[in-house]
């Protein structure tokens, strides 16, 4: 179900992932012997430009987390590639590859979980800047000061400890350690899943703000369709380990092409919509991805299923400007 290469060969592109999949073993019995694989992730591909920020969304489950911690170099892929600034960083090693990854951070969902409770903010933003010696220990410290006021909380609170800190502000703490070291793309797992709504929207705002400041672009993971309308250019829909339908934001909210993406939507709560989309409940859950069904993945749930789908994966496909969709309807 990849996209092709024509696709993908753009050469102005940040990132490039290609086919990249992740499984991970089943094992059993007093050997661990390997008795079978979960897909995590099963052959996705996209491309993000510079200064752009792809929204990833899905149910829980559905591969994106992993997607995103291949990017970052916290999974290793099982295979594909993933091409950042023009390098194969899936089978860069060492140097090259530590240089690479600098100018990819990620931002998690529980700042409090991400931040070391015995470290000052200080200490936790100028880490990152004395451990890969790019900063003496004072600049990285002035340093943190200015990334502190930068994303809205006050430099004379260094010395401070994350447990004096409210949510958002831890937040803002971890999105001011992601930028210490001059990124160019932030991959944000969940980033504001765990903030009340009226926090979510300042760390949405700040976000955007920094996007525009530093041209950085985001891989915005979230299981929240109002929260990656808000904040991306393009969206990317995924399913069961697959990248199901991906596409500008505009089009794809106004025209879902897949059934899941419809169902999705026509699920979600939206009180300034205009027209209501007719609610598509779906049935069943989601399949085991240690076990996926043959043909399309979305098949055992889909309200539009024919035989075709049982048996042939369908292959993504341009079907509006710009937007990709994975299914046999089209
Ligand atoms: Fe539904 Fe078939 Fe399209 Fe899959 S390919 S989403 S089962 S219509």
């Amino acid at each position: 179900m990849s996209i092709n290469a024509e696709q993908l060969s753009s050469s102005n592109n940040l990132l490039e992932v290609q086919d990249l999949k992740k499984y991970f073993p089943i094992t059993a019995g007093f050997f661990r012997r390997t008795v079978g694989h979960v897909k995590a992730v099963d052959g996705v591909s996209f491309t993000m430009k510079a200064g752009e920020t792809l929204g990833i969304v899905g149910e829980s489950g559905c591969g994106k987390s992993t997607t995103g911690r291949m990017v970052v170099n916290l999974t290793t892929p099982t295979s594909g590639k993933i091409i950042f600034d023009g390098k194969d960083i899936s089978t860069h090693s060492g140097r090259s590859l530590r240089e690479s990854r600098r100018k990819i951070q990620m931002v998690f969902q529980d700042p409090y979980a991400s931040l070391n409770p015995q470290m000052s903010i200080g200490e936790a933003v100028a880490e990152p800047l004395i451990v890969n010696h790019m900063l003496s220990k004072k600049q990285a410290f002035d340093r943190a000061a200015q990334l502190l006021e930068t994303v809205g909380l006050r430099a004379r609170d260094l010395s401070r400890h994350p447990h004096e800190f409210s949510g958002g502000q831890r937040q803002r703490v971890g999105i001011a350690r992601a930028l210490a070291l001059n990124p160019k793309l932030i991959v944000a797992d969940e980033a504001v899943s765990a903030l009340d709504v009226s926090i979510q929207s300042q760390i949405l705002n700040l976000l955007a703000d920094l996007r525009g400041r530093f041209n950085l672009s985001y891989l915005f993971i979230s299981h929240n369709l109002a929260v990656v309308r808000h904040i991306s250019d393009r969206v990317g829909v995924m399913y069961l380990g697959h990248m199901v339908e991906i596409g500008p934001k505009i089009s794809l909210y106004n025209h879902p092409l897949h059934p899941y993406t419809q169902a999705l939507l026509s699920a979600a709560p939206e009180p300034r919509r205009v027209k209501r989309r007719e609610r598509t409940v779906l049935q069943g859950d989601v399949p085991s991805p240690a076990n996926p069904p043959k043909g399309c993945p979305f098949h055992t749930r889909c309200p539009m299923v024919m035989d075709v789908c049982r048996e042939q994966e369908p292959k993504m496909r341009e079907l509006l400007p710009g937007h990709f969709a994975a299914c046999h309807l089209h």
